[in-house]
């Protein structure tokens, strides 16, 4: 079991369609507040980061959000964060992002999610860390993702025990119960390579 404070969350900075995704954002900060865990995220206040991270705080939650200064005006940094943490590159952004959560849930969006979500799936793959990561397959949002990886497998590009680098949820309620389930981390991965 690994014990959850803070988790990552990387989400679309859109709303997307349908409004099913805006509701699974809205819905995860709610069960964050509840159950007392922190949000790191991407520090703005738009789309689903946007409403994720109102959630939390109307639930009396806290949120840490890592934001890159050239991103500060066009994300609309979020001011009533608990923590605001200006950084100087994407780059730096999600390292600082994984390093302060326990582990890590994606939500549907854009390029940036994936990009985001890629990395620290490689990051793993590396064995740099074994954080627990779950994708939320909101009506299936994951599904052409899924398709990539099994073709990537498929083809001989990657072993297929990558599968087991993440976990994949249908539904929010799923995802706190799939990060705790996962075994501890372990103390030996090398971190401090990120
Ligand atoms: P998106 O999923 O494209 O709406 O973006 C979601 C978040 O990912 C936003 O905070 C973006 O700033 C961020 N993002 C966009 N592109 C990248 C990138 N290349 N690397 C890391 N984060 C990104």
């Amino acid at each position: 079991m690994t014990t959850i404070s803070a988790i990552s969350v990387f989400c679309g900075s859109r709303f997307g369609d349908p409004p099913a995704y805006r509701r699974a954002a809205e819905e995860l900060g709610a069960l964050l507040a509840a159950r007392g865990i922190r949000l790191v995220y991407g520090g703005g206040s738009i789309g689903l980061m946007g409403a994720l991270a109102d959630a939390v705080l109307d639930g009396g939650g806290r949120v840490t959000g890592v934001i890159p200064e050239f991103l500060v005006k066009h994300e609309v940094e979020k001011r009533d964060v608990t923590d605001l943490i200006v950084v100087d590159s994407m780059h730096a952004r999600k390292t600082r992002m994984f390093e302060l959560a326990d582990g890590c849930i994606v939500l549907p969006g854009g390029l940036g999610t994936l990009d985001e979500a890629i990395e620290v799936i490689t990051w793993k793959q590396l064995r740099l860390h074994d954080k627990p990561m779950v994708l939320v397959n909101i009506d299936g949002f994951w599904e052409p993702f899924l398709a990539l990886v099994e073709a990537v497998v498929g083809g001989g590009f990657a072993h297929p025990a990558v599968r087991g680098l993440f976990t994949v949820v249908d539904h929010v309620d799923q995802a706190l119960p799939a990060l705790e389930a996962a075994p501890e981390t372990n103390p030996e991965v090398l971190t401090s390579h990120l």
